[in-house]
């Protein structure tokens, strides 16, 4: 690693640095650069300089160590007003990379990344039926070696997991994870152990949203909100730039807000929850309806083949064959999202929202009447036309996102770097 160990070193990643201090203005300043040039860059010293207010001295210096790192590299030169050209700076993306985990609950997929989060490689690895605490960790091992071994000629600087369930962020602690009926696995501690590498862990919805956020280069949406709808729905939200955790890392279970008091009832015990109406068993479950109310659609003869029980993608299926029935259930769905997403813009007033997950698959069929909705339900005119779209990442967007957790960690400096001579 031709880093400094000061930018990587975990031992030197103290949050408990006082932010005052002269160490930490002086790591401030540099993550201050360092974050111009991500956002603004091909940028100048001298436009640094002038946009963040630092003395022309402090910016020259620090970017020559930012130059040192390998984090940032002279590009071309850059127009001149008078005198001599200036050299452009810009971040070197294809210099370090990142390993991004996406751990569901049938299966681990793994990326490679570039700092843009360009997909160098991927590979999954599933998860066998009743798997242990040490088996699950053990495979996430040998995923990221198989990574690792493939690349070995790529310098490597952090590892991101996205973990379905509830994540002690901190600790790096997969609280609990439903899908695997597993507690309290401390996967930091084991695969920073295992790699000497930083090593990131949030809640995969998070995760995703944090991807869409930084590679998306969200810099004109600071206030973003992912939903991710699939066979349950949670929320990633990014809030002025950061992943917003809540005081216990609850934040964005929005799958779980009542809309119909006198709905079925939900795995949490509530009834009506937003998630009994537009997951995909939920989607599955009004379908079963339709078939039993004896209504005229080619659903039941996908049941008769198949044999399984209905879901969303059977749905989608079926109204994308033209299917009258499916179509006005995805419909259905879609106004149901529209009543929780207009609830979400009146608690938050995001400037964007993005769809995730399954269900957002049912674009065609569901983003008109989730437009159709809000337009009649929020406030104002602005609420109103809050851009919703449905996400474009395929099936590695929550690996990937999970690769810009280590990055944010890297860029953003809630990572003090360090004692500085
Ligand atoms: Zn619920």
């Amino acid at each position: 690693m031709h880093l400094p160990p000061r930018f990587f070193n975990k031992e030197r990643i103290c949050h408990t640095m006082i932010k005052g201090s002269f160490k930490w203005m002086k790591s401030l300043n540099r993550m201050i650069i360092l974050n111009k040039i991500r956002t603004e860059g091909p940028i100048s010293r001298a436009s640094i300089a002038k946009q963040t207010k630092l003395t022309p001295p402090t910016v020259s210096k620090l970017v020559s160590e930012l130059i040192t790192s390998g984090l940032v590299l002279e590009s071309e030169q850059g127009e001149s007003v008078g005198g001599r050209k200036p050299t452009m700076l810009v971040i070197d993306n294809t210099r370090f990379h990142i390993i991004g985990l996406d751990v569901g609950t049938k299966m681990v997929r793994a990326v490679l990344v570039d700092l843009s989060g360009f997909m160098i490689d991927k590979i999954e690895s599933p998860i066998p039926l009743s798997i242990s605490k040490d088996s699950l960790v053990k495979l996430i091992e040998r995923t990221i070696s198989k990574l690792l071994h493939l690349h070995k000629d790529k310098e490597m600087i952090g590892i991101g997991i996205g973990m379905h369930g509830v994540v002690d962020v901190t600790s790096g602690i997969s609280l609990y994870a439903p899908g695997l009926n597993l507690r309290d696995i401390p996967l930091k501690e084991a695969l920073e152990k295992k790699f000497e590498l930083l090593v990131k862990v949030d809640n995969d919805v998070r995760a995703m949203a944090f991807g869409e956020y930084w590679f998306s280069n969200g810099k004109k949406n600071d206030n973003m909100v992912i939903v991710n709808i699939g066979r349950g729905v949670g929320a990633g939200i990014v809030l002025n730039g950061k992943l917003f955790h809540g005081e216990h890392d609850l934040a964005g279970e929005i799958g779980h807000m009542t809309i119909d008091l006198h709905g079925r009832r939900c795995s949490c015990g509530n009834y009506g929850c937003w998630e009994t109406l537009i997951s995909g068993p939920a989607i599955g479950k009004e379908a079963q309806q339709r078939i039993e109310e004896g209504r005229e659609t080619i659903l039941k003869d996908m049941v008769a083949e198949n044999g399984e029980k209905l879901d969303g993608e059977f749905v989608y299926k079926a109204a994308m064959a033209g299917d009258k029935v499916a179509q006005d259930i995805l419909g259905k769905t879609g106004e149901y999202i529209g009543f929780g997403l207009t609830n979400l813009i009146h608690i938050l007033n995001p400037t964007k929202i993005i769809l995730g997950g399954g269900v957002a698959h049912a674009e065609p069929f569901i983003l008109p009447k989730i437009k159709e909705t809000i337009a009649v339900k929020a406030l104002t005119k602005q609420a109103k036309e809050t851009e919703i779209l449905c996400s474009k990442q395929g099936v590695f967007a929550t690996a990937i996102g999970a690769a810009a957790l280590v990055l944010g960690e890297i860029f953003e400096g809630d990572f003090p770097v360090g004692e500085e001579s």
